[in-house]
This record gives C-alpha cells, structure tokens and sequence, in this order.
C-alpha cells in the first residue's frame, strides 16, 4: 500500500470508526429522550390530583411531528383523567405485532417529604430525579425516543410494534392496560408483550451484575379472617374468646411454609444466579435446583425472604382488629391476610390450605376481591428463544460479560393483565439500578444519568433485534 492509499484508508476507517460510535451514542436521540423525559416529569399524572390524559397527549404530538399519520394513534381512557396512548409503527406484517407497554401514571409524592421538588426535573451528581425517574417515565421516555428514531430513519419492521402508554399501574380504578384489553383488543392484540417496569438490570457498587428478564410473577391476593363470637362482660371471662381464637389460628400460620417449588422461570433463575454469586449462597442455589432439591439448601435460603418469595407462595398477617370496648369480651376480631400466590397455583386451591393450617371452624377465611395488577393467577411466560436470543445478543453487544438471567417477581405489575389473557410478558427494564438504592415509590427517586441514556440505546438496539426482517 503507498503511503497516500494507506492515508485513505486511514481516513477511511477513522470515518468508519466515528460513524460506528455515533451510531451507538446518537447524541440527538439522546437530547429527544432527555427533553421527553423532562417533560414527562413536570406533567403529574398522580391518582389523587394528576392527569394521564395530558401526558398521554404530549406524546400523541410528538409522535405526530415525528410523522405518525393520525391514523396510528390512539388516545382515550375510560374518563378524562385517566388516559392511554397507543401508537404502532408499521411492519412488513412477516411476523405478529410487538407490544410495549409501560404506565405514565405515578406515585403521590408530597413536596414536604421531599428535599426537592418531586414534579420538577432535576439533573445533579450524575443523577436524574424526580417523581417517575426510576418507575417508569424514564421507560416511557426511552420508548418514545426509540418510536421516534426507527420512524425518523424509515425503518421497517417486519412486525408491527406497538406502543401503549397507560393510566393507573400504581392504583385507581382505571388500569389502562385492562381498560384497553376489555375495550379495545384489537389495537394491542400481539405476539408478546415488553415491559420496562418489570424485572431489574441489577447494578451493585457501580458493577453491572445482571441483565433481568421477567417472565412470571406470583399472584396478589387478600384473605380476610374472623372471628364472631357473642361477647359479654369482661369480669366473666369464657372459655372461647375471638381474640385468642384468632391469635392462636394466625400462631399455626406463622410457624407454616408453604411447599418449595420451581417453575421454568425460577429454576432458570437460580442455576444462572449460583454461578454469579458462587460462595455458600452459590453453592446452597446450584443444590435446590438439583433433582431431589437438597432440603439444607432449602432451609437456608428459605431464611432469606428475597429468595424465600422466589420459591413459595407466601401468606402473611398485615392488618388486626378487634374487640369494642376496654370492659367488653371481643364480639369479633379481624385479622388481614396478604398472599403472594406462585404462578400456575389458584387463590381457591390457597384458601383451602389456609383454611387446613388455620384448623378451627370458627374462623371464617373470605377472600377479598381486587381488581388491581397481579389479581389474576398467571403462568409463567415461556422463556421463547425468539426473545431470549435478541435480548442476549444486544446485552453481549453493549455490555460483554454481563449474564442475562430470567426472573420471577414476587410483586406484581400489568403484565399480570396480559399473561392472564394468554398474551407471554417480558418484563425488560433496560435501566440498570443499584439494588442497594432503589427509590421508586419513595423520597428523592432518582436514576443515574450514565444508566438513562444505556437504556436509550439498548431499546433502540433490542426492538430492532426483535424485528429485523428474517
Ligand atoms: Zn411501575
């Protein structure tokens, strides 16, 4: 090669090498995701005083200045608070849609709790903060920008993709996700669904640990036990009494576990995790996956509630009521039970064992009737190679290394909704958080600055894995 040619094609792959970082940075994707971000966040779309609707028409227009025709965007709800977005990029129609959904509402956040303003986007130390920073109006902002650039550039899927912003994940009574189902099917109907508000991108003293996929969660559901009894003076004592009868049913609740099990997701989750961890914990998780699971193992992880949730279904006293006066017997006592039911096990089938540990007649086990996400029993989402494969790859592309690992939810978020009508969800966050400072739902939320615009990038990257054309 002569100096000259060699010069070139120097020049060359310098200019190749810049359009390479550019393509992975893209500083103007990075300004529209910041600005939707903010805006997003100075829109309060609380239950109490808040508005979906206006945050959900704020993204109709950026959509619509992007160059969504009118026709591919949706907004309604069941009332003019609690409004929805759901817009769709257009595909080849090779394969079946994509959803992604993710909720524009909030938790309440009172100025007096905070040392900030939680309605006014702030950057600072690296951080981003306020109310939705972390849960999940950065997902919300990180899903519009990638809408807006696959658009901008003209690509074409050869899926649909479907965005759907919503209304009360966090509470209220009109979850967007189950108003859209019930009204409008069509619009979201999908092959399977994303959800950036499930599942943790773990992050531990500023190490990457983990990539998480969320493909199960467990069920939410309330029982309420009591106890009537006909009550009387309290200088006459008898024998039966509702306060200790109760007590003494939730003491044989207390010393009871429910069976250890494993599904696809969490055996999946610890075999991944015990070699992650390694050490005793490592070690203990590598035996429970083991068939027989080894009971030792069992017993100690079952002392650690974070891993204890992940392979039982729990039942736990919340709430306790009773008696009417100080000098009266107690002619009820109430006591709420909360339960965290395993994917594929019903509420009846818990009701009959509590009903079983509870072993008195007299206390009367009700379920209590919720209309919230995670109320209906789901099975865990299928762990498709058609997902796993596309999230695995963009996750070694940008961070080489980093294990993705699937999970189980002990709580619950709207792809409950979804799995619950046969619809496979994937929890995918896309935003690495540390796990030693999760703020979402509490004071000063905030997520690091670095890990936002990560995140910007790994949607853009993963949606266009999951719908390059075949
Ligand atoms: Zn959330």
């Amino acid at each position: 090669m002569t100096p000259r040619k060699f010069l070139a094609f120097a020049v060359f792959v310098c200019l190749a090498l810049a359009t390479e970082i550019k393509a992975q940075t893209n500083d103007a994707t990075n300004q529209l995701a910041h600005d939707i971000f903010k805006q997003l966040i100075e829109i309060n779309t609380t239950d109490s005083v808040g508005n979906t609707s206006v945050a959900a028409e704020a993204m109709a227009k950026r959509l619509r200045d992007a160059g969504y025709p009118e026709s591919d965007i949706f907004l309604g709800g069941p009332n003019p608070r609690k409004g929805n977005l759901v817009a769709r990029l257009h595909g080849t129609g090779a394969r079946k849609p994509i959803l992604v959904i993710c909720h524009l509402d909030v938790v309440e956040a009172r100025r007096e709790d905070w040392s900030i303003d939680p309605f006014k986007f702030l950057e600072k130390d690296g951080y981003f903060y306020g109310r939705g920073t972390e849960d999940i109006k950065d997902g919300d902002a990180i899903l519009m920008s990638a809408m807006i650039r696959m658009k901008q550039e003209g690509y074409k899927p050869d899926r649909d993709i479907i965005l759907a912003l919503t209304a009360d994940e966090e509470g209220g009574q009109s979850n967007g996700v189950a108003w859209l189902v019930e009204n409008h099917p069509d619009l979201i109907a999908a092959d399977f669904a994303l959800n950036p508000d499930a599942g943790v991108f773990e992050l531990q003293d500023g190490k990457r640990k983990l990539v998480g996929i969320e493909a199960a969660e467990k069920t939410y559901q309330d029982f309420e036990l009591k106890v009537t009894n006909r009550g009387g003076h309290s200088s006459l004592p008898t024998a039966d009494n509702a306060i200790y009868q109760l007590a003494d049913g939730l003491a044989r609740l207390q010393h009871f576990q429910f069976p250890f099990e494993l599904n696809e997701v969490t055996r999946e989750y610890f075999a991944r995790s015990a070699s992650i961890l390694g050490g005793s914990i490592g070690a203990d998780m590598k035996a429970i996956v083991e068939n027989p699971p080894d009971a030792g193992a069992i017993a100690r992880l079952s002392a650690m509630p974070y891993y204890n949730a992940r392979f039982r279904t729990t039942c736990v006293a919340t709430m306790l009521q009773a008696g009417h006066a100080r000098n009266a017997l107690p002619g009820v006592a109430t006591a709420n039970v909360n339960c965290r039911i395993l994917p594929g096990h019903t509420s009846d089938e818990t009701m009959t064992t509590l009903v079983e540990v509870l072993k008195d007649p007299n206390i009367s086990v009700i379920p209590i009737v919720s209309r919230g996400a995670g109320s209906e029993a789901t099975k865990p989402s299928p762990l498709r190679p058609d997902v796993m494969g596309p999230l695995e790859k963009v996750s070694a592309e940008l961070w080489p290394g980093v294990p993705v690992v699937p999970q189980m939810d002990p709580g619950a978020s709207d792809s409950s909704v979804l799995r619950a009508r046969g619809t496979p969800s994937y929890g995918v966050v896309g935003v690495f958080t540390d796990v030693e400072d999760d703020r979402s739902h509490g004071k000063d939320e905030r997520i690091r600055v670095a890990s936002f615009y990560a995140g910007v990038d790994f949607y853009y990257r993963f949606l266009k894995a999951l719908s390059a054309r075949q």
